[in-house]
Parts: structure tokens; C-alpha cells; sequence
């Protein structure tokens, strides 16, 4: 485990930072096991209410100094950290795929992500526009700009490890805010590790102590910032049932919050479908990952003229999968995150039979040499019916589920039939079919695609979905705006002060 020296990742971890300083908190431990293996990793110190407020207060008082800070400036300590995550992108994407499970071709992508997202902020911070209007009053001017935030409260889940970071951040910087991550629990030495890249930046550079802050912990130091009025966004990623949470506790105070929660992904196959591209598109959304991202395809909406052929070619290619060790080279499903996830899936899969499921690919776990970890899950296939409760339900493992379809009207109705709206996607050669999935009658996600599937985006793009998924966006286009606050100016360059409205107010 070299890549583990490489990156400053110690058996017994600190993990609590403010950019180049590390502090103590508890005593208490996070052990990090590896799903690949079962084996430790490394413990991790977990984050007490006193360093937390340590952490905050430093934060605060970056800010005001960050903030000053020209954003070409800001923008140009971010390239620098883009350098330095290429610099460490093997080792990265090593522990991505060792601490989360997935295949390290895809921990190498979730690094490239996090690149991209870097250069994209880089070209960001000269482009922080606001608009200018025309004054309806004479000798007048008026515009809006951009201020930063504050502290940027960052939450993410542990199937993206270190991009959700990288999405928040890299931007919130640019913006001149400041930024406290909190990981997920299941995956904490990502953080700590990503920590240790940026400190060596902030350090030649001599950043303010507190512009990027790390705090490790679970769910209770989530809530210490979702109720903390000095964190003035919540970026949250993860379960719905965690956005439901953390919705109320930051609206009570009237704070924001940047939700991307779960999904509940399809895709239509339209009689009109290329099916070999379909096939493809529908194998790496179903299973890549082991069904744990929030843009997994969960349900294939399938023309009863293709239904037969396109099941036999699909229950043909979940054969060929191969499931084992993700470090090695060829392997195309590695484990599920830990065995509480494993008895997730298994019991979905007995409520799907129970509700009137037909697995044509049975799941079940898998044992003996290389599956030790006790992590390890078949892939699977069930026909159902979209009203299944269990159908209206993410389950975070690669359960797919095939509904039958007739008309096109009825198929969208079927993919926007789920509380969930994150990821869809149709695949068709018939342009009428595919522009009405894409008009205001069509598909109700946040992602709408035609002939990919549901799973990954690219960064340019804002990420993030409506309905139950949150309706946060991240990333890409816009999505900065989420982390600053807007103000508009009037300037009055006259000597009179005409009213608005050409309302008189004379004494
Ligand atoms: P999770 O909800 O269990 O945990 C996510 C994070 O929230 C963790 O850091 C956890 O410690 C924290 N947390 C949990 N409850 C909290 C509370 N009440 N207050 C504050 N913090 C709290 O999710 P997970 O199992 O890590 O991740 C899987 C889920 O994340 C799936 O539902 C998946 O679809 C979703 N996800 C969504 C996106 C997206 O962009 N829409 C991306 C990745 C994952």
C-alpha cells in the first residue's frame, strides 16, 4: 500500500484541519476498513465540539481576509491545487477505489473530475458577471454583482469521495468563500488525504489558516453545522431521507442549502432504439459502480416490440460481467460499500418478490477466496411494475428493475412516476420521440439525455435534480450563483433624486 505513504495517510489519521494546521479533537475514532479486502486501513480522529468551534472561528476570520482577495488571485491557488491533484492523481485514485470500492478506472475518473472542475473554476473567477439594467429614472445607472457567502458548509455521501468536495470548493473559492468539509464517515481518510494535497498550495502561498477546513465525523458533526448560524450554505449531499433532515434545521434559521440527493434513474427504449448502443448504456448504468451512484439506472422502460429481444441481449451481457477485486485491471462490479449495505440489497430483493417481482438475473452475495470482505453482490434483474413500493425506492446496490411500455406518453409518464428526479435518458432514432421526452411535457429530472444513459456527467454542465432529489445544482453553467450572495446598485449620478414609480414626496 504504498500509495497510502505517498499520500500522508498514517495508521492512527488526524482529521481535523484548517488548511495547514491539524488539530487534535477527541479521542474517539473513525476506523476506515477497505470493502476491497475487509481489512483496516487506518484510524481517523474524530471531531469534537470544541475543535469544531476552533475550526469555525478560524474560518470566520479567513474570510474576511479571502474575500479581498481579487478572484483572478483566488482562481490562481486553484490552479495551483489542479496541479498538484495531477500530480497526485494515481495515488488518489487508488484510495478512492480501496476506501469506496469502485473500480479504479472509475477512482482515476473521479480524480479527472476533480481536475476539470479545477480548470473550470480557474476560468470562473474572471467570469463572476452580473447584469446591467437601464434605470427607468433620469441620470441613473443600475447593476447587480456578486458577493461571497461566507462559510460553506460542505456534507457529502461516500460514493464520490473526493469530486463532490472538489465540485463545492474549487468553486466556493473562487467566490471567496470559505470552506468546512465534512465527509462521509465511511470514507474518511479521502478527506484527509485530499487535505494534505491543498495544504502544501496553501502553505507556499500563504493562504489565510482557514480558508479550506476539514472536520471528521458522522452524522452528529453534520448537525453541529446544519444548526450553526455562522455557516451560512449547507452543500448536502446523500440520502433524501438525510436533505429531509437537514431542510428543516437550516430553514428554521432561514439559512441556505444546496441539496443533491437520491435518484430513482430510467431509461426509455424506444422500438426506435439503436439497442447495441442502448445495451451498452444501460450495462454501465445498471452496474458500474456496484449501483451506487445517484445516477445509476434503476429501471429500464422497455417498447413491448423490443421487450423480448432487448432482455435476452441484456440477461446475455450481465453474464459477461466480471466482479471482483476493483484494483485489478478488467473487473467490472467491485464491492458495495460495507455489509449493511449488503443486507440493504438483499432484502429489497425479497420485498421485490414478495410484491410480485421475476428475477431473470437472480443477485445474491458472494463467497469464498477474494469476496472475504463479505461485500461482494451478483448483480441482478427483475420485471415489476413501476407502482411497486419497492420500485418507487432508491436502493443503493445494482438491483435493476424492466417495465413494459406501449405508447411514448405512457413510458414518460412511467420515468416521472417516482418521487425521485435526478437522471433520465431515452434512446431513440426517431426525433419526434426524443424532443417530446425533452420538452416541459417530457421527462421532469434535472438531467435529460438522448442515446447515453442515466449514470456520470460531465463537468460542464450544472448537476442535480428536482422532486425528492432536492433540486440543488452544482458544478457547472450557473451553479456558482448558489455560493454567493446577489446585490443590486442603483447609483444616481444628478443632482435631484427623483422617486421610483415617478411617485412625489415634496414637504
Ligand atoms: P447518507 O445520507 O447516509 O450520508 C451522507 C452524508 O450526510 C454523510 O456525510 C453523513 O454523515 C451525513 N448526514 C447524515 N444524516 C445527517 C443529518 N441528519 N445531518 C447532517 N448530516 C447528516 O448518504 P450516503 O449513504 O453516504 O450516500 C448515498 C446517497 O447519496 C444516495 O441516496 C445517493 O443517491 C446520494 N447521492 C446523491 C448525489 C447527487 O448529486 N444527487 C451524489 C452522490 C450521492
Amino acid at each position: 500500500m504504498d500509495f497510502l505513504k505517498r499520500l500522508n495517510i498514517n495508521a492512527d489519521s488526524k482529521g481535523i484541519s484548517t488548511g495547514t494546521k491539524w488539530l487534535t479533537g477527541s479521542r474517539n475514532k473513525i476506523q476506515s476498513s477497505s470493502p476491497v479486502d475487509g481489512k483496516q486501513i487506518a484510524s481517523v480522529t474524530i471531531c469534537d465540539k470544541k475543535s469544531y468551534d476552533v475550526v469555525i472561528d478560524t474560518a470566520q476570520k479567513a474570510f474576511l481576509e479571502w474575500r479581498l482577495w481579487p478572484a483572478p488571485k483566488r482562481g490562481e491557488i486553484v490552479r495551483q491545487i489542479g496541479n498538484e491533484l495531477r500530480k497526485n492523481k494515481n495515488d488518489l485514485g487508488k484510495l478512492v477505489s480501496y476506501e469506496m470500492g469502485k473500480s479504479l478506472q472509475e477512482g482515476m475518473g473521479e480524480v479527472q473530475e476533480m481536475l476539470d472542475i479545477c480548470d473550470f473554476a480557474v476560468g470562473l473567477s474572471r467570469q463572476l458577471y452580473g447584469l446591467t439594467m437601464h434605470s427607468e429614472r433620469p441620470g441613473h445607472r443600475m447593476y447587480e454583482q456578486y458577493h461571497p457567502l461566507g462559510i460553506v458548509g460542505i456534507i457529502s455521501a461516500f460514493n464520490f469521495p473526493v469530486a463532490v468536495w472538489s465540485w463545492n470548493s474549487m468553486i466556493a473559492m473562487v467566490c471567496g468563500d470559505v470552506c468546512v468539509w465534512k465527509p462521509s464517515e465511511k470514507v474518511p481518510l479521502c478527506g484527509v488525504a485530499c487535505q494534505q494535497i491543498i495544504s502544501k498550495v496553501f502553505k507556499e502561498n500563504k493562504v489565510p489558516e482557514g480558508v479550506c477546513n476539514l472536520i471528521t465525523g458522522a452524522r452528529e458533526q453534520g448537525e453541529w453545522m446544519t444548526e450553526d448560524k455562522r455557516v451560512a450554505l449547507i452543500s448536502a449531499t446523500g440520502s433524501t431521507r438525510m436533505g429531509k433532515a437537514i431542510s428543516v434545521v437550516v430553514g428554521a434559521r432561514l439559512g441556505k442549502c444546496l441539496l443533491e440527493l437520491g435518484g430513482n434513474n430510467a431509461i426509455i427504449i424506444s422500438e426506435n432504439a439503436d439497442l447495441d448502443i442502448a445495451l451498452v448504456g444501460s450495462l454501465f448504468g445498471a452496474a458500474g459502480t456496484a449501483g451506487q451512484r445517484c445516477t445509476t439506472t434503476r429501471r429500464l422502460i422497455i417498447h413491448e416490440a423490443v421487450y423480448e429481444t432487448f432482455k435476452k441481449k441484456l440477461v446475455a451481457a450481465y453474464k459477461q460481467l466480471k466482479i471482483g477485486d476493483p484494483l485489478q485491471p478488467g473487473i467490472h462490479v467491485g464491492p458495495l460499500i460495507d455489509k449493511d449495505a449488503v443486507q440493504l440489497y438483499l432484502d429489497s430483493i425479497e420485498a421485490c418478490k414478495k410484491q410480485g417481482g421475476k428475477f431473470v438475473v437472480p443477485g445474491g452475495t458472494l463467497t469464498g477466496k477474494g469476496f472475504e470482505s463479505g461485500c461482494y453482490v451478483k448483480p441482478c434483474i427483475a420485471e415489476v411494475t413501476n407502482d411497486m413500493e419497492i420500485v418507487q425506492h432508491e436502493t443503493f446496490a445494482p438491483i435493476l428493475y424492466l417495465i413494459k411500455y406501449t405508447t411514448i406518453e405512457e413510458a414518460i409518464a412511467l420515468q416521472n412516476n417516482v418521487p425521485q428526479g435526478l437522471s433520465s435518458s431515452i434512446f431513440t432514432l426517431n426525433i419526434r420521440e426524443a424532443e417530446l421526452f425533452l420538452s416541459q411535457a417530457g421527462s421532469d429530472c434535472g438531467i435529460a439525455n438522448v442515446n447515453i444513459g442515466t449514470s456520470g456527467a460531465e463537468i460542464g454542465g450544472a448537476f442535480g435534480g428536482e422532486k425528492e432529489t432536492g433540486g440543488g445544482r452544482e458544478s457547472g453553467s450557473d451553479a456558482w450563483k448558489a455560493y454567493m450572495r446577489r446585490q443590486t446598485n442603483t447609483i444616481n449620478y444628478t443632482d435631484k433624486l427623483p422617486l421610483a414609480q415617478g411617485i412625489k414626496f415634496t414637504v
